[in-house]
């Protein structure tokens, strides 16, 4: 089986694994997120290291964003803005590319956690799905009609605007730029802020947090159901480790939709519909191998078709 690299980047950690698919793979390592040069100049020793023993094809990189994903652009590959201190403005494939000469697929985390499932996971078979995460921060990637949303940017699902009931929930929110975005309003760090404790962990199940929870995650993905229509909704990260969350979030969309969408299909199979994620902690890094994976694939074909011009 052709051996890939997958590098799922995040703003505490790097993981960097080689293989195949979620059953092959191979020295996972953990790289702590420090400055763009150090972090990547380990992310590349490690590359090196794979290389010595295994025949790698290409690298696959799922990683936080903003990002620049326009082939056409010349800020390609680059992080764009700085959501983490330091690293606006930094070339990712360019600096990769420059000391290791190998195709390298490229997207956000969350896209990347979306082709994962897709491939070997709850999207398997499904031209339309969103994968949403809710961790320290909330994103989505999204496929429509077979193929990763990517748009003039990509989407930032977790900044749609959210009504906030303040007579319910005053609380100002941690989204610097939106005070009432679903990230704002309901990310891990938002429901530690609100409600004083050190983890959303800590909170019992019959805590109010749970169902103020539900609530804002029902809005967010009512409003992703009337705008992308996706057959299935994966939602992973740290705070949907809270199982019971499911049953309760599922009730709130059906209650925020009030009878509007009329998709027997989905409504009377809401446990089908909104889903945990099936490769668990695995959904980003599987995508990097993934996103190798067609790397590699396009690479193949552009040596063909150049072969066949020729
Ligand atoms: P990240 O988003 O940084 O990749 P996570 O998806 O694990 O990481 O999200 C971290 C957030 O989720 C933190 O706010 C953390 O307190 C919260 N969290 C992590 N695990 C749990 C859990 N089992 N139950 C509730 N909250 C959790
Ligand atoms: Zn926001």
């Amino acid at each position: 089986m052709n051996q890939f690299i997958g590098i799922e980047g995040g703003g505490t950690k790097f993981v960097c694994v080689h293989g195949s698919n979620p059953h092959d793979l191979k020295d996972r390592v953990v790289i702590k997120t420090k400055t763009p040069q150090r972090t990547l100049h380990e992310v590349i020793d490690y590359i090196r290291e794979v290389q010595k023993k295994s025949l790698i094809k290409a690298i696959g990189i799922a990683i936080f964003g903003p990002l620049d994903l326009d082939p056409q652009s010349p800020t390609y590959g680059f992080i764009t803005a700085a959501a983490k201190p330091n690293w606006g403005n930094t070339e990712i494939v360019g600096t990769i590319r420059e000391a290791i000469d190998l195709p390298i697929g490229f997207d956000t985390d969350v896209n990347g956690a979306a082709i994962g499932e897709y491939r070997w996971g709850a999207a398997r078979g499904l031209s339309d799905f969103i994968y949403l995460t809710v961790g320290t921060g909330i994103g989505g990637g999204a496929m429509s009609n077979g193929k990763l949303v990517h748009g003039a940017m990509h989407p930032e699902m977790g900044h749609i605007l959210i009504p906030q009931d303040t007579s319910r929930d005053s609380f100002a929110g941690v989204c610097n730029y939106h005070k009432n975005c679903l990230e704002s309003l309901a990310t891990g760090p938002a429901m530690e802020k609100r409600w004083q404790v050190n983890s959303a962990y800590e909170l019992p199940p019959d805590h109010p947090a749970w169902d103020l929870e539900a609530h804002y995650l029902g809005l967010g993905i009512a409003n992703y159901m009337l705008s992308l229509s996706p057959k299935r909704i994966i939602l992973g990260g740290g705070i949907m480790q809270q199982i019971h969350l499911f049953p309760k979030i599922r009730a709130e969309v059906i209650k925020c939709l009030n009878g509007y969408l009329k998709c027997e299909k989905i409504l009377n199979h809401m446990d089908d519909f909104i889903v945990p994620p099936e490769l668990n902690e695995n959904s980003g890094i599987c995508g990097a191998i993934a996103l190798a994976e067609e790397s590699f694939m396009n690479s193949s074909l552009h040596i063909i078709k150049n072969y066949e011009i020729a």
